[in-house]
This record gives C-alpha cells, sequence and structure tokens, in this order.
C-alpha cells in the first residue's frame, strides 16, 4: 500500500536504510530513541525508529506534531521542567520522556513532510553543533527518500518505455541516437542495436533532410524547454517505404548536456480514419446537396439561414448568397410572413416535427406551393437550429385539384356532373331538407347537332348551361347529353324556377349567325320525407315528369305525379314484350287507303302496324315505333310489315300501290336496298308497286348516304314519298337534292287548316311547291267533308285519312268499302 505525503510518494513498510539512519542518529547522540516521522494528515507515521516499537501515533501528541507544524526544529533539553510538555502522556507515562530534539524533513520544493528526531529519558543539553548534526542527518533522509522516489519514477519510465505504442527516441546535440524503444524498432523497423549511436538522419526522408538539420539546429540551439506542438512528418523506414507519424519534440537540458527527445506515434490509422470521416463527409454533403427536396438549416439564436442545398435554391428561386446569413424576411415577401411565423412558432412550441403547406413567393412572383417538414435541432456546435424539408408539390396539388374538379364537373359546360350532383342532392337531404329536382332536356338539341355538326351542338349546351344557371341560381348539373338538372332546395320555388328556365331556354340560340329555336321540357319532382329514398328517386321521378312534359309538346313542363311512375313502368314492360311480339304473332299489318282528291280512286294503301298485347291490349305505334327504334328491334318489325305488305299487295290488282313506312333505325341495315329486292322478288311483287314513306330523320344525320339509299330505290324502280311533312325542319334542300315522288303534308296542319290561317298557309305552299316540281301532294289525316273540299279546292292531289277510310285489316276493304270511300269521295 502507498501513500502520498507532499511531494513523496514511498512504501509504507518499515526500510531498513532509515532504521540506519534512526541507528547512526541515537549512537551519534547516544540516546535510547531515534524516529524518523513522516507526516500523514492526522498521524505521524513511523518510518524508522529505534528504541521505541510504535508505528504511528496521533500528531498533536507527538512532539512531532510541533516540528510538523511550525517547520523549525525543536529543542527541549528538559521535558519536564517545559510548562509546555511536563505532563505530557510521553513524559508521565512509561517512556518517561525527558529530552526531545526534532528537526523537519524537508524535500527539494522545500515542502516538510516529516522528522527526524531524538529522545532520550534524561535531561540534556544540545549545543549548535548538536543540531547541525541532526540536520545533516535530517538531510541524509531526505536524499534517501529522494533517491527511492527517483528510482520508482524511472521503473515507471522503463515499464511506459517498453510498453507504449509511441516511438520513444532521444538524441543527443549531435543528433546521435541515444535511446529507441520497442515501439520505434516497430514503426521504423530499425532494432535498437542498429538505431543506437547513429544520426538520427537514417529516418528522415532524403528529401526532408537540409530542412531537418536546420530545424534540428534551432532547436538545439534554443533555450525552450517547452515540447513543440505536434506535426505530422513522413519517416523513413529500414525499408525504405515512408510512414506518416505524429512528431512531438521535447528538449532537456542538463548543464551542457542537451538531449532532444522525440515522441513517433504512427498516423496512418488516424489519417485512414480521417480519409474515411472525410469521405463520407463528402457523401452526406453531396447527398444533401442533390436531394430533390428542398433543405435549409436556421440558426435559432440568430434567426439566420446557416445552410440552404441545391433544390431549396431552385425552390425559393434564390442563390444561396441571397439566403445564407439572412433572416427570413431578408429573403423573402413580407406577404408570407404571417404563415412562416405561424409554422415556425408551431416548431418551436414541439420537440417533434411539424408538417405544414403553404406558399412560397419567388422573386419573379410566381406562387408555389409548398409542403414543408420542420424540426427543432441541436446543431454540431450546441447551437439550437431549425431544421427544414420542403417540397414542391404545386403540380401534385394543381393535378389533384384537376382531378378532383374532373370528378365532379362537366368537363365542357362547367356543371356538376351527375355523381356531384346526387351527393349534394343528398346531403340537403341528409340535413332534413326537402329539396325539388328539375330535369331538363333540351326539345330539338339532336337536330341541331345533326344539322350544324358537334361544334355548333356544344356551344348550344354551353349557352343552355349558363341560361339555367342565371335562370335559376341555384345548383346545376349536366346529367349527360342535353339533359340537366336542376337542385331547388326550397321546394316551394320549384314551379316557379321550372316555368323560368323553359322560358330562357325558349328563347332561339345563335347559330352561325342563325337564331335557333331549341327550347326544352321540364320535369318537377319534390322530395317526399315521408316516402325515404334518395337523390336517385327524386331524379328518376323528375325525369318521369320530364317524359310527360315532353308527351305534352315543346316548352312546358309538369310535376311528378305518382301515375307516371306507374306508366313508366308500364313502357320498360311494353319495351321487354316488343322483343318477343313479332315471334308470338302479336303483331299484324293494317292497311288504310290513299285516294285520288278529285276522282275519289283509291290508288294505294298505307300499310301500318298494329300490335295487340295479349294483357294491354291494342297497343299504337306512336308508343311501340319509337320503343323499337331505340330497343334495335326496328330492323325485324320493318322487314316484317313489308314482307306482310309485299306479299299482299301481290294480290290486289296492278294498278293499286302499296306505301311502307321507312324508319332511320332501319338505314343501318348494310344490304337494305337489296333486301328489300329480295322481298319483292319473293313476293312476285313489281317494285314499281311499292311506295317507301321516309321523314327528314332519314337524311338529317348523314344527307349523303340518306340520298344515296333513296337512289338505290330509285334504282330498283321503288318510288320514295317525304312523309310528314311541315314538321321538324322540313327544309326546301330535301327537294333540290332528291326528287321525290310524292310529299305527304303532315295531318297536324290539316287537323287545325280551318281554324289557323298559318297552317292554311302551309298546305297551300306544300301544295304549290309540289305543283312547281311536279309531284304529287298528299293531304293527311283527311276527317271531314270540309277538309276534303278545302283541299281540293287547294288544289291537293290525294287525300288519306279517316273521311276516306279508316287503317284496317286488308279484308275490310274486299267488302267494298273501298268502293265506298270512293264513291263518297267522288260524290263531294
Ligand atoms: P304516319 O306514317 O304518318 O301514318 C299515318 C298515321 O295517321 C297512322 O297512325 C294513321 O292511323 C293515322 N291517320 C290516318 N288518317 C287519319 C285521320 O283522318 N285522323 C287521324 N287522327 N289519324 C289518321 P298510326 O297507324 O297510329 O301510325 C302512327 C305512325 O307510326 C305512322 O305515322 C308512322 O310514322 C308509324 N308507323 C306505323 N306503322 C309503321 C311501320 O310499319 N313502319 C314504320 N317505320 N313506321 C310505322
Ligand atoms: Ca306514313
Ligand atoms: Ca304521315
Amino acid at each position: 500500500m502507498n501513500t502520498t505525503i507532499g511531494t513523496t510518494q514511498l512504501p509504507r513498510t518499515p526500510s531498513p536504510e532509515y532504521d540506519l539512519i534512526a541507528a547512526i542518529a541515537a549512537d551519534r547522540f547516544d540516546v535510547p530513541i531515534a524516529l524518523v516521522n513522516i507526516d500523514d494528515g492526522e498521524d505521524v507515521w513511523v518510518k524508522a525508529k529505534i528504541g521505541l516499537d510504535l508505528c504511528s501515533a496521533p500528531k498533536d501528541i507527538a512532539f512531532c506534531g510541533h516540528v510538523l507544524e511550525t517547520a523549525q526544529p525543536l529543542i527541549v533539553e528538559d521535558l519536564a521542567a517545559d510548562l509546555r510538555y511536563h505532563d505530557h502522556p510521553l513524559v508521565l507515562g512509561d517512556l518517561h520522556a525527558r529530552f526531545y530534539a526534532g528537526v523537519p524533513l524537508r524535500n527539494r520544493h522545500g515542502v516538510v513532510f516529516g522528522t527526524l528526531c531524538i529522545v532520550d529519558r534524561r535531561p540534556r543539553t544540545f549545543g549548535d553543533r548538536d543540531l547541525r548534526g541532526l540536520m545533516l542527518l535530517a538531510e541524509q533522509v531526505v536524499e534517501r527518500v529522494e533517491l527511492s522516489e527517483l528510482r520508482h519514477r524511472e521503473r515507471a519510465t522503463t515499464v511506459i518505455d517498453q510498453t507504449t505504442t509511441d516511438a520513444f527516441v532521444t538524441c543527443d546535440r549531435h543528433g546521435r541516437v541515444t535511446h529507441w524503444n520497442a515501439a520505434a524498432e516497430a514503426l521504423l523497423g530499425w532494432p535498437r542495436d542498429e538505431a543506437l549511436g547513429r544520426p538520427i538522419t537514417f529516418i528522415i526522408p532524403p528529401a526532408m533532410r537540409s530542412a531537418h538539420s536546420a530545424g534540428f539546429d534551432r532547436l538545439v540551439a534554443s533555450d525552450s524547454a517547452q515540447p513543440m506542438r505536434v506535426v505530422e512528418i513522413p519517416a523513413l523506414r529500414r525499408d525504405g517505404t515512408e510512414v506518416h507519424v505524429e512528431l512531438t519534440l521535447g528538449v532537456h537540458r542538463e548543464g551542457d548536456d542537451v538531449t532532444i527527445v522525440s515522441i513517433l506515434r504512427d498516423a496512418t490509422a488516424r489519417r485512414l480514419l480521417e480519409a474515411e470521416r472525410e469521405a463520407s463527409r463528402m457523401l452526406t454533403d453531396a447527398i444533401v446537396e442533390n436531394m430533390p427536396a428542398a433543405i435549409y438549416a436556421k440558426d435559432l439564436t440568430t434567426d439566420r439561414y446557416v445552410f440552404v442545398n441545391r433544390a431549396f435554391e431552385q425552390l425559393s428561386g434564390r442563390g444561396r448568397q441571397d439566403i445564407i446569413g439572412r433572416s427570413w424576411g431578408d429573403v423573402f415577401p413580407q406577404a408570407d410572413m404571417e404563415a412562416y411565423r405561424r409554422s415556425t412558432n408551431a416548431a418551436m412550441a414541439t420537440s417533434g416535427p411539424i408538417l405544414l403547406e403553404r406558399t412560397m413567393t419567388r422573386p419573379d412572383g410566381t406562387v408555389r406551393q409548398i409542403e414543408a417538414t420542420k424540426i427543432r435541432s441541436v446543431g454540431p456546435d450546441g447551437r439550437m437550429i431549425l431544421l427544414g424539408f420542403a417540397q414542391d408539390v404545386t403540380e401534385e396539388r394543381e393535378a389533384n385539384q384537376r382531378l378532383s374538379y374532373l370528378a365532379h364537373h362537366d368537363p365542357l359546360t362547367g356543371l356538376l356532373n351527375r355523381t356531384r350532383f346526387g351527393e349534394i342532392v343528398d346531403e340537403c337531404i341528409a340535413a332534413g331538407g326537402t329539396p325539388a329536382i328539375i330535369c331538363l332536356d333540351l326539345d330539338r338539341f339532336k337536330i341541331v347537332n345533326d344539322l350544324y355538326g358537334h361544334a355548333a351542338g356544344d356551344e348550344v349546351l354551353v349557352e343552355a348551361a349558363q341560361r339555367i344557371v342565371t335562370a335559376s341560381q341555384s345548383p346545376v348539373a349536366r346529367l349527360g347529353g342535353d339533359e340537366f338538372a336542376v337542385l331547388v332546395a326550397d321546394s316551394g320555388s320549384a314551379g316557379r324556377i321550372a316555368r323560368r328556365t323553359v322560358d330562357t331556354l325558349a328563347r332561339p340560340f345563335g347559330i352561325r349567325g342563325h337564331g335557333v329555336g331549341i327550347g326544352a321540357s321540364a320535369g318537377v319532382a319534390i322530395h317526399q320525407a315521408s316516402h325515404g329514398g334518395d337523390s336517385d328517386l327524386v331524379l328518376r321521378n323528375a325525369d318521369l315528369a320530364l317524359y310527360r312534359a315532353k308527351a305534352e309538346g315543346r316548352n312546358q313542363w309538369c310535376f311528378f305525379e305518382p301515375a307516371m311512375d306507374h306508366a313508366a313502368r308500364e313502357r320498360r314492360q311494353v319495351e321487354s314484350d316488343l322483343r318477343t311480339a313479332l315471334d308470338r304473332g302479336e303483331i299484324h299489318v293494317e292497311y288504310q287507303p290513299l285516294a285520288d282528291a278529285v276522282t275519289g280512286t283509291v290508288i294505294s294503301f298505307e300499310a301500318l302496324a298494329r300490335w295487340d298485347h295479349p294483357r294491354l291490349g291494342r297497343i299504337p305505334p306512336s308508343l311501340f315505333i319509337p320503343i323499337a327504334e331505340e330497343s334495335g328491334i326496328m330492323p325485324d318489325l320493318g322487314r316484317f310489315v313489308l314482307e306482310a305488305a309485299a306479299a299482299e299487295a301481290a294480290s290486289w290488282s296492278p294498278e293499286l300501290k302499296v306505301a311502307v313506312n321507312l324508319s332511320p333505325a332501319q338505314m343501318d341495315e348494310d344490304d337494305l336496298v337489296a333486301q328489300v329486292g329480295r322481298i319483292l322478288a319473293k313476293a312476285a311483287l313489281a317494285p314499281r308497286r311499292l311506295e317507301i314513306e321516309i321523314t327528314e330523320g332519314m337524311l338529317i344525320k348523314d344527307t349523303a348516304r340518306g340520298i344515296r339509299l333513296l337512289t338505290e330505290f330509285r334504282a330498283l324502280g321503288v318510288s320514295v314519298s317525304m312523309d310528314d311533312f311541315g314538321t321538324g325542319y322540313s327544309s326546301l334542300t330535301y327537294f333540290r337534292t332528291f326528287p321525290f315522288d310524292k310529299v305527304k303534308i303532315d295531318q297536324s296542319f290539316i287537323r287545325d287548316m280551318d281554324e289557323n290561317p298559318q297552317s292554311l298557309a302551309i298546305v297551300q305552299a306544300v301544295i304549290g311547291l309540289g305543283r312547281g316540281l311536279g309531284m304529287p301532294v298528299v293531304a293527311e289525316g283527311v276527317e271531314t267533308r270540309d277538309q276534303l273540299e278545302r283541299l281540293r279546292a287547294e288544289g291537293c292531289d290525294v287525300v288519306q285519312g279517316y273521311h276516306i277510310g279508316r287503317p284496317a285489316v286488308i279484308g275490310s276493304f274486299k267488302n267494298g268499302v273501298i268502293l265506298d270511300a270512293v264513291v263518297g269521295a267522288a260524290e263531294a
């Protein structure tokens, strides 16, 4: 066990050499007791003793405590006579001490660390010579202590020298190696024996030798004893390779002797580590710099940017030289300041990252939408920093907005689409409202589209959308095609709004400089809370009401009634029944005569389809023909009628013709004309006895194709009549492009010819047109004798109608009915 005493460190075991000194002291001064005491804090520790078996004693009891305290010798020639000590335990006790002389042990730094004392059992005189002698002995003790200390240190140094991984090399003033430890052998490859005595230059690379000797000389000449700072230099190894070492130089002088001490440490590992760190730092820098996310760091104490990467420069539209060292306010516009403050404060308030979205204005004024993460952090120097990662999400957000807009709107008109409209209506219902829906359908949109092309059609839709929005001041959707819907939150005003909307759409639309009347019909349905149901039900009801309004003619609107629902269901039923009606033989053909207006002679019969539904009874063609056209049954139905009519007419007297209606829905049949030719051939009916009745619909969609078909029919020998003239567009151009064999004035004009001068005017105009073109004119729907006479007077060529004969099975005519009608006409 070791104990530290002042600067002195020595083993606590008693040591014989000290005992020797104690013995010399006892002998020299002829005393029974001599001690070497070492200050041990509270106690004095008896290092060497003669005549006293004591290891340690409390400082205040031992006389030596006084010497240690005062650091001065203490001589008490007669302790019993000394007032300070006469009752001291050592005086009164077994020791019977009567004399004491003690001197301090003082090391070379002047520190007192113990005493040398002699004690006698009788009083004595102790002169100056005695005191000097005792002090000389004390110096001996000190020297011994220091010597043992030195030896101890030397042993420790040797251990260090042998075990350290640092190379220790010393040189004398001439640069000759005087010390070379094991680490030096390992580092430089030279064994100690070969290194000792050599000039140190053998480990200096040749290129550095001259610089080295100059430096060496300076070092020797300088009187500095401070170790030099560490330098890194290459050293030459025995095998000729160089090794980088960290060199620490020190100079030790003792008298004229100079020792240059060098400590060399292999720097390879450190250099490698540094290179690795540098590489890793460069990699990090490159990553951060080239990261697509914008990164920045701000010193929170100064509120200034300390770092931004390239993406941040691009995002902000500013170079880093304009950002680093500045605060946010120095760089970015004041307008964005508030949003910036808010997000920064939020980031400061929490330890976790905060996510935010805001705008960033570039110097050119463009505004980018950014998504940023901010986090409070600690920089490498311990300062608080704010780290931010930002991403430009402008395009993404815009695309999302566009997508969500597209998902909810009709791209052409910008109105809501069906899906979104339904959602809004449902929201309204869910909130306890009783909304009304107005369904609108443009009356003659299809014709515009067919006649003027899709671009014009689109213009009409856009214009119609604007008009509906203005008139309704409510959410408006385009449901598809030319159908629109309006949500009226306050159902009480639904009727008024429907009227207003229908009226606004009744005004002509400007198309290529023409004012074209298109018009619209509307159906209104109100959500019935008591009936439940959602937007779908209200929409369906409004649609049914629309259907009814359409049936009532143009520019009409009507409210939904439960009966409509019933009718609609019926219609769906009819549609599915119609598919099988032909096969089941539920359809047959009736014939209606056309007679010469002047002579009353029947010249032909028009074949008209009849459907006797097993449950619903007779279904009028005005109902089932459109259904057949829409559901793709028309080609089959048309062929059936033609076959029946051709077969029938073949049995008639040869001057009688048969007229068959041709639906536009039959046009798409590939070999329509050839098919008709085959049917005629099969029935053995001469083509000149067949009249095809077509309507404008046949020519509107694809005029060129329509004309081509008619021309082919003509080439086959079949004649072609223009049916229902006066309704629709009734363009006179048709007559220029194709020489019709007949034109049939629509029965609506004949019906109110008497009361309505316009109708009469049209009838007269068509008759005039026919005369001009050398084309017979047929008046349809002649129900009275008056009408017949009027038409005859106007110069109409042919008449058809109940007054002449109702459509009926052909058998009824063979019974002389025709004759009656003819006679009736002739009489008139
Ligand atoms: P449409 O071609 O104009 O046929 C004339 C219609 O007028 C027939 O109605 C006929 O019954 C009716 N009618 C004739 N005289 C009078 C009259 O004096 N007063 C009144 N109020 N009506 C009269 P229907 O048979 O109901 O046919 C309606 C429409 O159905 C026809 O109009 C025609 O467009 C279409 N249609 C009928 N059968 C066929 C067919 O086999 N093929 C095609 N494509 N269409 C057909
Ligand atoms: Ca007809
Ligand atoms: Ca007709």
